[in-house]
């Protein structure tokens, strides 16, 4: 368990905050793990973590519901400090450079994503970004500058596009589709809707790796 303060706080889309820590000294973590919250013995979440391990900060984001939690989390005053425990979890990039690899990130499941790209690994990556409108998509602009060789972006505005992530989208976006690693973060739904879609293309379930954000 470390002690740590809230440094920041910023709107990072609408309704939706991201929560900027100090990181504890020696505190290791690989792109893609969570933290769990303590703001007292009943009010306990986890989150994943959105900074990468290069990054000063810790940050995390949420989308800001009236929720007991989410209430005494916003109440927090910057320099005030909060108990956290972790890091936690497997879900990790894969090793073998070779194979590319598909992010199907749903909303607020973007956090782990962001956390490894800004690693900038030397891998192909696909993300499928999903939210209503743009304005409900946190990293939005950032991500997109961070574009490149590697690394392409493909945002899906469910309400602006009239498009979701589906199986013709990802075979014209990604070469090697049949191949690759497909990872989804998001709501119980937003997994089993991937999940459904990643079955029907015949993907194995060895090549699906998953981190279910229950609770939305
Ligand atoms: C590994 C992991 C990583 C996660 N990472 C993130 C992240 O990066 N960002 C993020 O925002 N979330 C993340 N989550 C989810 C997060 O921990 C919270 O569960 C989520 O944010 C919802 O919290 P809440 O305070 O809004 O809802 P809560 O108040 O905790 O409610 C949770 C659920 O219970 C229902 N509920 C609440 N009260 C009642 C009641 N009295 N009766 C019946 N139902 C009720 C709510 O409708 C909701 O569906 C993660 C979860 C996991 C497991």
């Amino acid at each position: 368990m470390h002690l740590i303060k809230l440094k920041n706080k910023k709107e990072v889309a609408r309704e939706t905050t991201a929560f900027f820590f100090e990181k504890p000294k020696r505190f290791k973590f690989t792109p893609g793990q969570f933290i769990e919250i303590h703001l007292n013995k009943n009010l306990v979440h986890s989150f994943s973590i959105a900074s990468s391990p290069k990054e000063k900060e810790l940050i995390i984001t949420t989308r800001m519901r009236p929720s007991a939690f989410k209430n005494s989390l916003n109440k927090l005053k910057i320099g005030s400090q909060v108990k956290i425990d972790g890091p936690f979890g497997q879900f990790a990039l894969h090793k073998n450079r070779k194979i590319p690899a598909v992010f199907l990130a749903g909303g607020i499941g973007i956090a782990p994503f962001r956390s490894i790209i800004k690693e900038l690994p030397n891998r192909k990556i696909t993300l499928f970004y999903s939210n209503r409108k743009k304005k409900d998509a946190p990293f939005l602009e950032e991500l997109k500058k961070l574009e490149g060789k590697n690394f392409k972006l493909i945002p899906v505005m469910t309400r602006e596009d009239e498009k979701r992530i589906n199986p013709k989208l990802i075979k014209e976006k990604v070469k090697d589709w049949q191949k690759a690693i497909y990872y989804a973060v998001g709501s119980t739904g937003f997994i089993q809707s991937m999940a459904n879609m990643l079955s029907k293309m015949k993907i194995r379930p060895e090549q699906i790796k998953t981190e279910n954000f229950s609770g939305y």
